[in-house]
């Protein structure tokens, strides 16, 4: 009899409950007691909505962040966190979050959060010194499995493996983080011995980092590690989920666990393969329901797949998502606004739990039993889209991706149409969103204010950008963004194929959500998206206003896709898109249009063979959307990142003729990349880091400044933040930037008197 389970389930609740309560605990609204209370309660409801699994998942749910959470079930804290006098959950969301309001540096600093393998999410990564001892403190974790098994659950608790944790740490003073291998397995054989005495049969270890390239000392310490494990008395399930295993797969098959997980869809081969190989009383669990997108599956096909495997494995064959639903939105059926027929197709978690259901009672009773739920699978599965014949993102050679002149000397025809000095300064699009304006968009779209009003009130919003920016002295301007409340949102509202949805909230770190759009058609541009503003803007000044646009890449990158025709198809659509668009901008006389890839380097793949076919599509669909303009238009980019040593060659392929890019936090990582590969076009470094509240002083701006000055040659730099100004506050813009132009203005002094 096969059965069912998950490896975790969106925490944040169907209506954002947890952010809600986060956010009162925060401001103090809420006491210790209600927050605990009611989080409590949540999770409570979580676990309802998996009460048909065979296991259900306890250690997923978390406050903030599951690896936070396994930091502190190791006593793994830095010194700073560990001195800070207060509560257990003072400490803990000191280490998530740093002080606010104070200087967030040193004793107040957060923990460094970064992205969850190829995902959205984000995790405090974890610290180990040279001195760092881990001690054990899982009484949370013990309360809540006594809680879900008194009330009737199953339990299978969750947990970060200790590899996975050990790969993700970062090593303060470079102390190897396997030198901490074996004391860390002490703490996890003593928690698994633990988990037994709490009654607990199964335990599931995530060691994700198989779905990378790991190198020969980090497949050793694998063995190392679950041979020490293998003698605790649970059984231990192994889960590897967001790729395949390939070279890893039959290191996996060898190691002394009692069950592996696998994803079953990306590697549907290494589930038969293993089903060959594992040794009864050994368990296999393929992840037949797609954890990471919102698509229905196909039951009738995945059921075929597993029949096999169900006549191998018998009882031990399990069945689960590829990885846990912490990816997916929580409940489809709340939603009333999507186009016709999509509600249908789509499957959040609460309906994937259902599919699994499906697909347990369809194995272990036969199809017969579930005749019914299986025709309206096939009425309703998926999309049904026909690849391109030919894509042409997929032609280095095709002429379209290239822009008709040379950077070198589009460049200078460019510069000087726009007139623009030495070290020209400019800012990355956004300014602040005030509670203003986000009240006033809100009212607009809840129909509280007709066109006109929202109409007259935008503008409003984007004279006053402009204004500031003219009074500050910047040489390239910006509309300010005020009519969009998130950058990929925005254009997933104005493209048809593209659907936004109400409550489709994913966590993306802590009590921050973000609402991905979904993509479950052609997509087709019915009209201009954003040249009503940025006309607006322009006509408002002699300084050249650029166009402001999100790039295909980071469009897909940041919503669900469609899955029946390939990322590479949807992203020539989007492309085509984007290009109508600035064709229609340069139309309107805008001479500068920015196409920002903020999430680019995301997308790319966990494993090196694969990084190739991503990059040349990625490339491809900026370059198909950019490269038809005038020779004297000009493409900017922005990018969210500052290690791109590793992708520079496709970052200089994509010829933007400025790069725009986050790297006042790391500028000798930039530097490094910059000094090693000479970057053709123009590059703005930015300058000082936007995600601080501290304003940064002219001297700190003037001094990077001529340190660039001593990479980068002078015509090709341009000055600016390291990011959009949206998060932050007006009396906080206004000084940073006016030091950023007192700085330039500064250099550029300096450069005609030695001239
Ligand atoms: N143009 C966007 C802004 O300024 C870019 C945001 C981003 O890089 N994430 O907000
Ligand atoms: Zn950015």
């Amino acid at each position: 009899m096969a059965k069912i389970h998950n490896l975790g389930f969106p925490r944040i609740g169907a209506k954002r409950e947890l952010k809600h309560l986060l956010e009162s605990f925060w401001t103090g609204e809420i006491n210790e007691t209600r927050f605990i209370e009611q989080s409590n309660a949540l999770w409570l409801n979580n676990l309802q909505q998996q009460a048909v699994l065979d296991y259900v998942p306890v250690g997923d749910f978390s406050f903030y962040d599951h690896v936070l959470d396994t930091s502190f079930l190791f006593g793994n804290l830095p010194q700073r966190i560990k001195d800070h006098g207060v509560s257990e959950l003072d400490k803990y969301f000191l280490f998530a979050r740093g002080k606010a309001g104070q200087d967030l540096c040193c004793e107040n600093a957060a923990g460094e959060m970064t992205k969850w393998f190829d995902t959205n999410y984000h995790y405090i990564v974890p610290e180990l010194d040279k001195n760092t001892a881990f001690s054990l403190h899982p009484e949370r974790l013990l309360q809540r499995i006594k809680i879900a098994r008194s009330q009737g659950y199953e339990v299978k608790p969750v947990l970060v493996g200790p590899l996975t944790y050990l790969y993700l740490s970062r090593s303060t003073d470079n102390t190897p983080v396997l030198d901490k291998l074996p004391d860390l397995l002490t703490q996890y054989s003593l928690l698994l011995t633990n988990l037994a005495a709490a009654g607990i049969e199964w335990v599931q270890l995530d060691e994700p980092v198989l779905a990378t390239n790991i190198s020969s000392e980090w497949s050793m310490a694998f063995r190392y590690a679950y041979q020490r494990l293998s003698d605790t008395p649970v059984k231990i399930l192994l889960a590897n989920y967001f790729g395949k295993l390939n070279e890893n797969l039959s290191l996996v098959a060898e190691l002394p666990v009692d069950g592996i997980h696998v994803d079953g869809i990306k590697g549907e081969t290494e589930a038969q393969y293993l089903a060959d190989h594992i040794q009864a009383p050994q368990v296999l669990s393929v992840g037949v329901i797609n954890g990471r997108n919102i698509w229905k599956q196909d039951l009738r096909k995945v059921l075929k797949q597993l029949q096999p495997l169900q006549e191998k494995l018998e009882n031990r064959l399990w069945l689960a998502p590829t990885c846990s639903l912490l990816h997916v939105p929580v409940d489809v059926t709340s939603e009333d606004r999507l186009p016709a027929g999509l509600n249908n197709k789509l499957s959040f978690a609460v309906q994937k739990i259902n599919e699994l259901e499906i697909l347990r009672d369809g194995l272990n009773r036969g199809e017969a039993a579930v005749a019914e739920a299986l025709a309206e699978s096939d009425e309703i599965a998926g999309l049904a889209g026909t690849a391109l014949a030919q894509n042409p993102l997929l032609d280095n050679d095709n002429p379209q991706l290239k822009r008709r002149l040379p950077f070198e000397k589009r460049y200078a025809a460019q510069q000087a149409s726009l007139k623009l000095p030495l070290l020209p300064t400019t800012t990355i699009g956004s300014f602040p969103q005030t509670q203003d304006i986000r009240q006033v968009r809100a009212q607009y779209r809840r129909g509280d204010l007709s066109e006109g009003q929202y109409k007259a009130f935008i503008e409003a919003q984007i004279r006053l950008c402009i204004e500031q920016q003219v009074d500050l002295g910047l040489d390239v301007l910006v509309h300010g963004e005020a009519e969009r409340n998130d950058m990929v949102e925005y254009f997933g509202e104005h493209l048809d194929g593209i659907a936004v949805s109400r409550f489709g909230w994913v966590q993306s770190y802590g009590s921050r959500c973000v609402k991905p759009p979904i993509i479950h058609a052609d997509i087709t541009r019915p009209g201009p998206m954003t040249v009503e503003w940025i006309a607006y803007a322009q006509s408002l000044t002699e300084k050249p206003v650029k166009g402001m646009l999100t790039g295909p890449v980071t469009i897909i990158n940041w919503s669900f896709v469609r899955d029946d025709i390939p990322r590479a198809d949807v992203a020539y659509q989007l492309a085509e898109g984007l290009k109508d668009e600035i064709t229609a901008l340069e139309k309107a006389g805008i001479k500068i249009v920015q196409v920002d890839e903020a999430a680019l380097r995301e997308g790319l793949p966990l494993r090196e063979e694969e990084k190739g076919a991503y990059l040349q599509w990625a490339v491809n669909a900026f370059k198909l959307a950019t490269s038809s303009v005038k020779g004297d238009t000009q493409i900017h980019t922005h990018m969210c990142y500052s290690e791109f040593s590793d992708i520079i060659d496709a970052i200089a392929n994509m010829d933007a003729d400025v790069v725009t890019i986050e790297t006042a936090r790391s500028h000798l990582t930039l530097l490094d990349a910059f000094k090693s590969t000479a970057y053709p076009n123009a590059i703005g470094p930015g300058v000082y880091d936007i995600h601080s509240p501290a304003c940064p002083a002219k001297e700190t701006i003037s001094n990077l400044i001529e340190t660039l000055l001593d990479i980068l040659p002078v015509e090709k730099l341009w000055i600016n933040p390291d990011c959009g100004l949206k998060t932050r506050q007006w009396s906080e813009v206004l000084p940073a930037l006016s030091n950023m132009v007192s700085a330039t203005a500064l250099l550029r002094q300096k450069l005609t008197q030695t001239a």
